[in-house]
C-alpha cells in the first residue's frame, strides 16, 4: 500500500492574504501514528489576529448586503468543491491527527452534507409581522439580522465536521467570520480556505488564524468581535466566557460528554454491543465528544453483553491509520496517551475490572496509542464513571431497574446524548423525558450526520445549538421594527 504522506504548507488567512509566518512563533506538527515531526505550523499573535478581524469587519457591508440567493450559490458551490476534492481533504484529516481513513471519508462526506444544507437556509431566513399595531397604518415586524464578525474557535477532534457545523451557518446568514482551528490540525482546514476562494466567496468574508490558547483568547476579547462560537472542553469554555463577560459578548458552547447507553434485556443485543463498542472505541479512538462511553447494561444480560464485548474488541486493531484494516487509531498527543493510561490505572485502584486492553500496544512504540479497552463493573460514583476519557475506553456499569438506571445517567455533569436500547415505546417515552441529556437517540440512531437536527448539550456540555434551523438562529439575532 503506497500512501502520500506529503503535508501542504499551511498559511494563516488574512483578507485574502496567505501568510506564511505569524507573530505567535512555531509549532511543530507531529503525526500521531509516528510520533515524527512532518510540518511547521505558523501561529498568529495577538497582532495577526486583529487584522484577521478588521478584515473580517471590512469585508462585512458587502456580504451582508449580497442577495441571500447568491450567497447560496457560492456556499452550494463550496460544498460542490468539498465532494470534488473529498479524497484529499480526508486524506489531510488523516495527517492532521491520525484518525483512520475509513473514519475521515465520512466526515468529509458530512461537512459537504451541511454545507449544501445551510446554502438552502441563505435565502429562507423570515421575520415576523405581528399583530402589535394599535391601527390599521401602523406596521410591526420582526427582522433577523447577521452579527457581523463572528470568532469560531475549534478543536482537533473534527475540524472538517465543525467547518459545516459552524462556519457554513455563519455565514449562510450573512455574517464574516474569522476561525481559529487548533494548531494541532492545520492541513485539511487550509484546503477548505483554498476552496472558498475558488467558489467565489470573497476576500475577507472568511479569515483563519492558527494557534493556541493566546491565539483564541486574542480572538474572544477583540472589540470587534460580535459572536462567540466554540467547540472544546468545559474548563477552556469557563474561561472564554470570563473573557465574553468584559464585554457582556454571546457565546455558544459544544462542549465535552459522558454519555450514557442504557441497554435493557428485550434489546437487540449484538446491534447494542456492536454500535456501542465500535462508537467508543473505533470512533477517533474515542476522542468524540457524543460517543456513549458509559454502558449501563441490565443486570440479566451482563454476562452476555461483557462476553459480546470481549469478542469484539479482540478484533480490533490498532496500526497505520491508513490501512484500511485499522480500527483504532492513535490519540491525539503523548500527552493525552500518557492521561488515558494514567486514568485506567487509577479505574482499577478504584475497583474497575479490565476486561480488555489497557496499555500501550508494544508493536507500536512510536505512536500515540492505546489498546481498545474495556472495564467492567465501573462504580457510576468512580472518576472513570464521572469524569470524560476522550480515549478508546468503555466503562460497563450494571443496573438493576429502569429508575436505577436514569439515576446513574444523570448523576454526572454532562448532558450531551443518551442513547437507549429497548423495544419497549412505553418505556422509550417514559426516558426520552426523563433523560438529562441534549439529545436521545434510540436503538443505534445517532447524532453526528444530522445536519437537520439540533444539536448541543445541558449541564457542562454546553449551551446553544448546532444543526437545524436553531443552528442557523445562533447566527442571528432578532431586531424589532415599529413604523407608526
Ligand atoms: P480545549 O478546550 O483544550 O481546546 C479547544 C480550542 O480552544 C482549541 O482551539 C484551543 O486552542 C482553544 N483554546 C484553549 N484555551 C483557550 C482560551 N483561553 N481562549 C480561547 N481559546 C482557547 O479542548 P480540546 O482538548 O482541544 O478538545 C477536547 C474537548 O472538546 C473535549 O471535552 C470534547 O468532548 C470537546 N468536544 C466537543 C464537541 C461538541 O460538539 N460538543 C465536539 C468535539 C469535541
Amino acid at each position: 500500500m503506497t500512501v502520500d504522506l506529503t503535508v501542504p504548507d499551511v498559511h494563516l488567512h488574512i483578507g485574502g492574504e496567505t501568510r506564511t509566518s505569524g507573530s505567535g512563533g512555531v509549532h511543530h506538527h507531529v503525526y500521531p501514528a509516528t510520533g515524527e515531526i512532518q510540518g511547521l505550523v505558523p501561529l498568529a499573535g495577538p497582532d495577526d489576529v486583529d487584522a484577521a478581524v478588521r478584515a473580517a469587519d471590512a469585508a462585512y457591508p458587502a456580504w451582508r448586503a449580497w442577495r441571500p440567493s447568491e450567497r447560496a450559490r457560492v456556499l452550494r458551490r463550496l460544498g460542490e468543491l468539498m465532494e470534488r476534492d473529498a479524497d484529499e481533504i480526508a486524506r489531510l484529516s488523516v495527517l492532521d491527527n491520525g484518525m483512520t481513513a475509513g473514519m475521515s471519508q465520512p466526515l468529509v462526506g458530512i461537512m459537504a452534507h451541511w454545507t449544501a444544507y445551510y446554502a438552502g437556509w441563505a435565502d429562507k431566513v423570515e421575520g415576523r409581522v405581528t399583530s402589535f399595531p394599535a391601527n390599521q397604518r401602523e406596521l410591526a415586524y420582526s427582522m433577523p439580522e447577521p452579527y457581523g464578525v463572528v470568532g469560531i474557535i475549534l478543536t482537533w477532534n473534527g475540524p472538517v465536521v465543525s467547518v459545516g457545523m459552524k462556519l457554513i451557518p455563519a455565514l449562510a446568514a450573512g455574517n464574516t467570520v474569522v476561525m481559529k482551528p487548533s494548531e494541532l490540525t492545520p492541513y485539511a482546514t487550509e484546503h477548505v480556505m483554498r476552496l472558498v476562494r475558488e467558489a467565489g466567496i470573497p476576500d475577507g468574508v472568511v479569515n483563519l488564524v492558527l494557534g493556541g490558547p493566546e491565539t483564541g483568547d486574542a480572538l474572544v476579547r477583540h472589540p470587534l468581535v460580535q459572536k462567540v462560537s466554540f467547540t472544546g472542553g468545559p474548563s477552556t469554555a469557563r474561561k472564554i466566557l470570563a473573557t465574553c463577560a468584559e464585554f457582556l459578548k454571546p457565546a455558544v458552547l459544544e462542549l465535552g460528554g459522558k454519555s450514557a447507553n442504557i441497554v435493557f434485556p428485550d434489546a437487540d443485543l449484538d446491534m447494542a454491543v456492536a454500535v456501542n463498542a465500535f462508537s467508543v472505541l473505533g470512533t477517533l479512538a474515542g476522542q468524540g465528544c457524543a460517543i456513549p462511553s458509559r454502558m449501563l447494561v441490565h443486570s440479566d444480560i451482563y454476562d452476555a453483553v461483557v462476553e459480546r464485548v470481549v469478542a469484539m474488541v479482540d478484533g480490533m486493531r490498532c496500526g497505520d491509520p491508513f490501512d484500511p484494516a485499522t480500527v483504532i487509531s492513535p490519540v491525539v498527543t503523548r500527552q493525552a496517551q500518557d492521561r488515558i493510561l494514567a486514568m485506567i490505572e487509577r479505574a482499577q485502584a478504584d475497583g474497575a475490572k479490565l476486561l480488555a486492553g489497557g496499555r500501550a500496544p508494544s508493536h507500536l512504540p512510536d505512536g500515540f496509542f492505546v489498546e481498545p479497552t474495556v472495564l467492567g463493573d465501573v462504580d457510576p460514583a468512580s472518576e472513570l464513571g464521572q469524569v470524560e476519557v476522550f480515549g478508546p475506553v468503555l466503562s460497563l456499569i450494571r443496573f438493576e431497574s429502569e429508575e436505577q438506571a436514569i439515576e446513574i445517567a444523570n448523576s454526572t455533569e454532562y448532558g450531551l446524548a443518551s442513547y437507549v436500547y429497548t423495544k419497549d415505546i412505553d418505556r422509550i417515552q417514559r426516558l426520552v423525558t426523563a433523560l438529562h441529556a441534549g439529545g436521545v437517540y434510540i436503538n443505534g440512531a445517532s447524532p453526528v450526520v444530522g445536519c437537520e437536527l439540533a444539536f448541543g448539550g445541558v449541564g457542562i456540555s454546553g449551551y446553544g445549538r448546532e444543526g437545524g434551523e436553531e443552528g442557523l438562529f445562533e447566527f442571528l439575532r432578532t431586531k424589532a421594527v415599529g413604523i407608526a
